[in-house]
């Protein structure tokens, strides 16, 4: 514990993945495990880890990088922390994000901005930016990030790691601030695959706190992990590999396509024709979804109030214009107005019902196959403030990651080499609560 926060010293003014460290409370945990003895029977025991700011964290400061948490100490673990705990695993501390996950670049924080490990210029991705550099950097070898349309596996693109976003439903949310209900899910980052079945071994399960809670035992993750993908059907979906690609990006997905091959896996063309309206219709969703759940940030119940209101009205106006910043606000007023009778049919509306072609694609893929695999992003990491301010172009670089979310699949985006110097995201999705075949063909790959 004393090395990783030494190499969080020596790192940390360069990189900026946390919001708050907790080193006391962590080195004390671990003096005590020292004296009680580790326990053997949980192999994640007395390992540090780093958890990303939108997850509850008794006692810690919980900011989900908005200026409106800036002083939110919760009461309670998420169920996730509870279960990290339960391991024997120590967290380290609180990481950068955007503001309540709204981004692709961790520039919308409140707070600060995180660099990528492997050229400071630029960003590490996000939403879950400070949960992929922390591990980039080797400042913690596992954090926890979330994922609503790519915001671990993109971040874990652009760094060089892996990053799983499991099945809808697999991990419980309970104590995540929500985003959009219906898409979000907490996941592991890590160095390597074993690392990260591991710690979502540890992670899921079913929980009564989580109305959309999978009610089924989880199998082992690393249970067969060497079994190879001998005969193992590979789905190359040619909407990924269409226009927009990096050279260097399509080069690394096409040189992995041949080492499946050569790893005795069947590797076909295939189509999902709806995967182009993912980005819209994610957009409709998620700004939806999150525009009903921050109106319960109204200055009276959490975080931020303005010290000028002085009436009730002022007090939700002020505290709301102050306390969110503008991506945040973007969201909200795109979400209200796709919600607003008289738009709701043209457009929510609309958008559910493009989810479900998306979905029905999938399905149909996987009658099939038993993966798909494509990059998981066009491009390689951008510079530091090249996109911030021009949020269309931000909202279409998840084109191939909003699918997955949008059918509740499980997706991984694991390294697959480089372009101009920089990390290239190799991605594969499986069908739903088939984490497994994910692990064991990454594991080949790897
Ligand atoms: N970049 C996407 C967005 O801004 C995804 C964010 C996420 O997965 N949390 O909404």
């Amino acid at each position: 514990m004393k090395a990783v926060y030494a190499r969080i010293a020596e790192t940390e003014d360069k990189i900026g993945s946390f919001i708050t460290l907790t080193e006391e409370e962590a080195l004390e945990k671990a003096r005590e495990m020292d004296a009680a003895g580790i326990n053997p029977s949980n192999i994640l025991s007395g390992l540090p880890i780093g958890i990303k700011d939108n997850i509850v964290t008794k006692g810690t400061l919980t900011t989900a990088a908005s200026k409106m948490l800036e002083d939110f100490i919760p009461v309670y673990d998420a169920t996730v922390m509870e279960k990290v705990t339960d391991a024997g695993m120590i967290s380290v501390g609180k990481l950068n994000m955007d503001e309540f996950a709204m981004g692709g670049s961790t520039e919308t924080s409140a707070y600060k901005i995180t660099r990528n490990p492997w050229n400071l210029a630029k960003v590490p991705g996000g939403s879950s930016g400070g949960s992929a550099s922390a591990v980039a950097a080797g400042q913690v070898p596992m954090t926890l990030g979330t994922d609503t349309g790519g915001s671990i596996r993109q971040p874990a693109a652009f760094t060089g790691i892996v990053g799983m976003k499991p099945t809808y439903g697999r991990v419980s949310r309970f104590g995540l601030i929500a985003f959009a209900s219906s898409l979000d899910q907490i996941g592991p980052l890590t160095r390597t695959v074993k690392d990260n079945a591991l710690v979502l071994n540890t992670i899921s399960g079913y929980d009564e706190k989580d109305s959309m809670s999978y009610n089924e035992a989880t199998p082992d993750f690393t249970e067969g992990i060497e079994a190879g993908v001998k005969g193992m059907k590979i789905g190359v979906p040619k909407e990924y590999l269409q226009e927009g690609l990096e050279a260097g990006v399509r080069e690394a997905v096409l040189k992995a396509i041949e080492t499946f091959k050569e790893l005795g896996a069947i590797v076909e063309e295939v189509s999902l024709p709806h995967s182009k309206y993912g980005v819209p219709a994610y957009y409709i969703i998620a700004s939806s979804e999150a525009s009903s759940n921050l109106q319960r940030f109204d200055g009276i119940r959490y975080g931020y109030r303005s010290p000028e209101a002085k009436t009730l009205e002022e007090v939700y106006v002020k505290s709301r214009s102050e306390g969110f910043g503008m991506e945040v606000k973007r969201r909200i007023m795109l979400g209200t107005f796709s919600l607003s009778s008289g738009f709701y049919d043209a457009h929510f509306k609309k958008a559910g019902q493009t989810r479900t072609l998306i979905r029905r694609d999938f399905e149909k893929v996987f009658e099939g196959y038993d993966l798909i695999l494509g990059p998981t992003t066009t491009k390689t990491a951008f510079n530091i403030g090249g996109q911030v301010h021009d949020p269309v172009a931000m909202y279409l670089s998840d084109i191939l990651t909003v699918p997955a979310n949008l059918a509740g699949v499980p997706a991984i985006s694991i390294p697959a080499g480089f372009s101009n110097g920089l990390p290239v995201g190799l991605q594969l999705i499986a069908k739903h609560f088939d984490e497994k075949t994910i692990y064991q063909a990454a594991y080949a790959f790897e």
